[in-house]
């Protein structure tokens, strides 16, 4: 794993999903088999594979502070193209100092992320007046997962966190992106632990090999999940 510490000219990007997006690393430790934020590693001049480098954006709080005094508020996703709480968080805390700065100025919040070390900010997420805290979840079979995500955590995790954060007054969600072979058995896990499930139907075709290898077919259409979700009652929606 190849970590460059970087200084950027800006952290508040516009987003078409949210207002906007703040990434504070530039690669994934996780380096998922089917992560369309590869793309990213042309502008990067990094010759590693995708999951195998990671530039820390270490000025990143710093340019928040500046761009909240200059920027129209609006709600904030972190991340697009990268995970906030990845490994690295630990150390160099990036995410946890924007949270701190954007707590205090109340702007909204929306947190995306496949990592249980997000609840170390627990008390800071009690601050916001708005703030939802969601994971990525394509299945509910461990060993698919282990297929096609095999650094990131483990499946039983991310429902423990979002236990936790639910049951402490944080408004959660599950992001099924992409949803994965065995779909189906994540959704009997998300009930009581979550506010609402969003289904992203995109094609994400950088795990076609896995699919090939191990002979799994693809979730073609997962209009049925938001069905499925209801008879748990949990709020659905389709997206993109
Ligand atoms: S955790 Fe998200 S950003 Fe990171 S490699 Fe996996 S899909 Fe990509």
């Amino acid at each position: 794993m190849v970590t460059r510490e970087i200084r950027v000219k800006g952290i508040l990007s516009k987003s078409k999903v949210y207002d906007w997006v703040i990434n504070p690393y530039v690669g994934c430790q996780y380096g998922c088999t089917y992560c369309y934020a590869r793309f990213m590693k042309r502008f990067t001049g990094h010759s590693e594979p995708w999951g195998q480098f990671v530039d820390v954006k270490v000025n990143a709080p710093e340019l928040l502070l500046k761009e909240l005094r200059q920027k129209q508020k609006g709600e904030i996703w972190m991340s697009g193209v990268c995970d906030p709480y990845q490994p690295l968080e630990e150390k160099y805390q990036i995410i946890k100092s924007c949270l701190e700065i954007l707590s205090q100025y109340d702007w909204p919040v929306v947190i995306q992320t496949k990592s249980p070390i997000v609840l170390r900010d627990l008390p800071i997420f009690k601050r916001f007046s708005h703030i939802d805290v969601g994971f990525s979840i394509g299945t509910g079979s461990e060993s698919i997962r282990e297929l096609f995500e095999p650094n990131a955590p483990p499946i039983s995790s991310r429902i423990e966190a979002l236990r936790m954060l639910h049951s402490n007054d944080v408004r959660t969600y599950v992001m099924v992106a992409p949803a994965l072979p065995e779909v189906v058995s994540l959704v009997p896990l998300l009930r009581g632990i979550v506010d609402y499930v969003l289904v992203d139907k995109m094609n994400y075709h950088y795990a076609d090999w896995v699919f090939k290898r191990y002979g799994l077919n693809r979730v073609e259409d997962v209009a049925f999940l938001s069905d499925l979700f209801k008879v748990y009652d949990i709020p659905c929606e389709v997206v993109c």
